[in-house]
C-alpha cells in the first residue's frame, strides 16, 4: 500500500530527524526534541522516536494527532 522508501536507513542511527516539510519540503526547526514546525509554511509536526524507527505526525487545526507523514 504505502511507498518505500530503500534509501532510508534506520540500523545505527538513533538520533535522525526529519529536515524537511512533508507538506511543503521547506525546513522544519525544532522547538523541542519532539515538536517541530515548518519555517515556510506553518505546520507542526510531532516527531516520536520508536524502538528503531522514527516516525512524523502531522496535527489538525484542533491539535490531534492527524495521521503519521513521514517514517524512518
Ligand atoms: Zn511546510
Amino acid at each position: 500500500m504505502s511507498e518505500t522508501n530503500d534509501d532510508v536507513q534506520s540500523d545505527g542511527e538513533t538520533d535522525h530527524k526529519f529536515d524537511e516539510c512533508p507538506t511543503c519540503g521547506g525546513e522544519l526547526q525544532y522547538q523541542t526534541e519532539a515538536d517541530a514546525e515548518c519555517l515556510n509554511c506553518g505546520e507542526v509536526f510531532c516527531h516520536e522516536v520508536r524502538t528503531d524507527r522514527h516516525l512524523l505526525w502531522d496535527y489538525d487545526d484542533l491539535g490531534w494527532m492527524r495521521g503519521v507523514v513521514a517514517r524512518a
